[in-house]
């Protein structure tokens, strides 16, 4: 039997989230069989942009192994969020009272991304291939097998579609899609500040669109600026100054100077939801199963929260792609899921609105008060109950 026939898991995907699904199979002590993962071992990613993960998955990722394989001075934890809008009112975001928790830590893609690697390298035997365009499905005897355009076959008892947004497989698997967003375009990169970001992470609801301002270990700012397609257009025209000029004026000066690190990259958004998250034999994950907007820094943390929901199913039963266990992996996750994707659409859309009689301004210096309904919004965005210490 080949590996390519002999696998329990297959996973497809070379993003972070099927890195992950790769090692917590593996830590299941199933045959993994990695379409992609050539990929993930040879890239030396020049990614700029900046995660702000969550409790719940630094949790993860401490268990996983891999948070101790991120170099510490590479991380930055932040206790606050500050929000705030162009024509005014703002609303400031802190952990619950409870002693020792954080909002959640700044990790450089790149940084997670050699994490991953050198866990997954240290983790035991997995087949890596490489990536291939899946253009069949078949479920038989157990087993589901999936050909490549290349006339390629390979079979497992389950597949983790960890394509992204952009792969076939979800469509294979005959899972409707919902598109919530006509296309944006975020414009990602590093910036110094003239005044020092105190580990605060802020987000600027510029007239443009949102802007995040994230704290970085080395002291520089990462930023995400989401705007209209012709508008991405010309500000990367502008080149890095006038680019870091354009930020200062939309940030309104909040972090002094902006002065360039490096060039921007820019990433298409597509906000999208898939309507099942499994099929016989086939489980969605991440950004395959649905893709936010990045102004919440909610996209991975979300996959993450899958993986949690997968892990018993990867380590504990007998047959990992039995449907009963999928189905229960859709009910748990699927009310989160419509949630966390309608519930942030709505919310940027409300806080992108222009304002222009000041009520939105009142209305948020009101709720800045209710520390209550603030509580509740950390809590959502945090993850489940962690006893996460700094
Ligand atoms: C600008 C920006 C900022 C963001 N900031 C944050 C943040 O602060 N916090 C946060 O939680 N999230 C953030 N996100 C979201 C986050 O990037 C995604 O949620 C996350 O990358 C999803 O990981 P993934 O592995 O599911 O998918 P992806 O990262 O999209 O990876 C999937 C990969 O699989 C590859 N692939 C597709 N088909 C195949 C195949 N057949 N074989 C092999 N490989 C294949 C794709 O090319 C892709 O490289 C941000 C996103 C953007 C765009």
């Amino acid at each position: 039997m080949s590996p390519e026939d002999g696998a329990d898991v297959l996973v497809v995907g070379d993003g972070p989230i099927a890195a992950s699904a790769a090692l917590i199979a593996l830590r299941g002590r199933r045959r993994v069989l990695w379409l992609g993962g050539e990929e993930q071992a040879s890239s030396s990613s020049d990614d700029p942009r900046l995660f702000a993960l969550a409790p719940s998955s630094i949790e993860l990722l401490r268990r996983l192994g891999v948070w101790a394989e991120i170099p510490p001075d590479e991380v930055q934890l932040y206790e606050e969020m500050h929000v705030f809008w162009a024509e005014g009112g703002r609303l400031h975001f802190l952990p619950p009272t409870r002693r020792g928790m954080i909002l959640g830590a700044m990790v450089p893609a790149v940084s997670l991304r050699r994490g991953l690697e050198r866990t997954l390298a240290a983790a035991g035997a997995l087949i890596r291939r490489p990536r291939a365009v899946l253009v069949a499905r078949e479920v038989h005897a157990g087993r589901i097998s999936l050909r490549a355009e290349d006339g390629c076959a390979f079979r497992a008892r389950v597949v983790l579609d960890c394509e992204g947004r952009g792969g076939t497989l979800a469509d294979l698997a005959g899972s409707p899609r919902r598109l919530y967003e006509p296309r944006v375009r975020a414009i990602v990169g590093v910036v110094r500040s003239s005044l020092p970001h105190d580990g605060i992470a802020r987000q600027v609801f510029a007239r443009e669109g949102p802007l995040g301002l994230l704290p970085r270990a080395d002291g520089a700012l990462g930023y995400v600026w989401s705007v209209s397609e012709p508008l991405a257009r010309s500000l990367l025209a502008m080149g890095p100054e006038g680019l870091a000029q354009r930020l200062s004026e939309a940030s309104a000066g909040l972090l002094g100077r902006l002065t360039p690190e490096g060039p921007p990259a820019s990433f298409p958004l597509v906000i999208q939801r898939r309507l099942r998250l499994v099929a016989p034999r086939l489980v969605l994950l991440g950004d395959a199963a649905r893709t936010v907007h990045p102004f919440a820094g909610q996209g991975l943390n979300l996959g993450f929260r899958d993986l949690l929901a997968l892990e018993p199913l990867l380590k504990n039963a007998p047959d990992p792609g039995a449907w009963v266990l999928l189905r229960r992996y859709e009910r748990r996750r699927y009310p989160e899921d419509a949630l966390a994707v309608a519930g942030l659409e709505t919310l940027r859309r409300l806080l992108s609105r222009p304002d222009p009689w000041g009520m939105r301004a009142r209305a948020l210096d009101l709720l800045d008060r209710a520390e209550c309904l603030k509580g509740l919004f950390v809590r959502l965005a945090i993850g489940p109950e962690t006893s996460l210490p700094p």
